[in-house]
């Protein structure tokens, strides 16, 4: 089966700061994958040059068998690439329905978008009217996936889910991430802190130090990563 998704050797950075430093990945087509690690190991990075923010100074960037490395956010997005970034990317001062109109320039009809959106989320629809900054953290994250799925995209970036939401919150959007994924996204989904991902990844992979150096099941994954973040097996629910 062709990966949606391939990264392979790909370095890249800011300006004269390599941060990538030959990153290896995939991501099959309606899985979920994870990628976990700690603070500054690149995963952002990592987001950023498959969304075609960052321009990758080595290595192919391969979308659905297609070598796009170079492309821009524009043509990605055009290929099906969407990626709600970490800070969610909503407009904080417009309302619910605004935010989601904002994404009817790709030609699909307003009505289209409001169904896809508020079939997925519900609990969107009753707060349509609301100035989206007024929301919870966790509305607001629901509306940035919202807006990325009435585009139909192939491919869904998820940068930092779980940033600042509580446990319960994390869990539910993560069941509407399994449900995207059953319905044919692909979702590369990040995050630092492993738990509520890994129980609906199909496969993880630890980044450290600008390199994936492990890729497996979650269950095996959840393990080594306790040793990576902390040299010990200690549990790593948040704080
Ligand atoms: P976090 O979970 O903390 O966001 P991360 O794994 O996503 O961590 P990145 O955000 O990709 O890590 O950052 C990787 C490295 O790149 C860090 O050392 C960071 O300081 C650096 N970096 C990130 N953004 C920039 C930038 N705009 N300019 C220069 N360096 C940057």
């Amino acid at each position: 089966m062709t990966a949606i998704l391939e990264l392979r050797n790909i370095r890249g950075g800011y300006g004269t700061i390599d941060v990538l430093h030959g990153v290896n990945l995939a991501v099959e087509p309606g899985q979920v994958h994870a990628l976990l690690g700690p603070n500054g190991a690149g995963k952002t990075t990592t987001l950023g040059v498959c969304s075609g923010q960052i321009v990758p100074s080595g290595g192919q960037l391969v979308v659905s068998g297609r070598e796009v490395q170079g492309a821009t956010s524009d043509a990605l997005a055009r290929a099906g690439v969407c990626l709600v970034p970490e800070g969610r990317g909503i407009f904080p001062n417009l309302t619910v329905a605004e935010n989601l109109r904002m994404f009817t320039h790709a030609g699909a009809s307003f009505s289209d978008v409001q169904d896809k959106a508020f079939g997925q989320f519900p609990r969107l629809k009753e707060r349509r009217k609301q100035v989206a900054g007024t929301m919870s953290g966790g509305e607001q994250q629901m509306l940035a996936m919202a807006r990325a799925i009435a585009t139909e995209p192939a491919l869904l970036l998820l940068d930092e889910l779980s940033m600042g939401l509580a446990p319960l919150i994390v869990e539910e959007l993560y069941e509407r991430v399994a449900e995207m994924a059953a319905q044919g996204v692909s979702i590369l989904v990040v995050e630092q802190f492993a738990q509520a991902v890994l129980g609906v990844a199909d496969i993880a992979s630890i980044m450290l130090h600008g390199r994936v150096t492990r890729t497996g099941p979650p269950t095996e994954i959840a393990e080594e990563l306790a040793e990576a973040y902390l040299g010990t097996t200690a549990d790593l629910t948040p704080v």
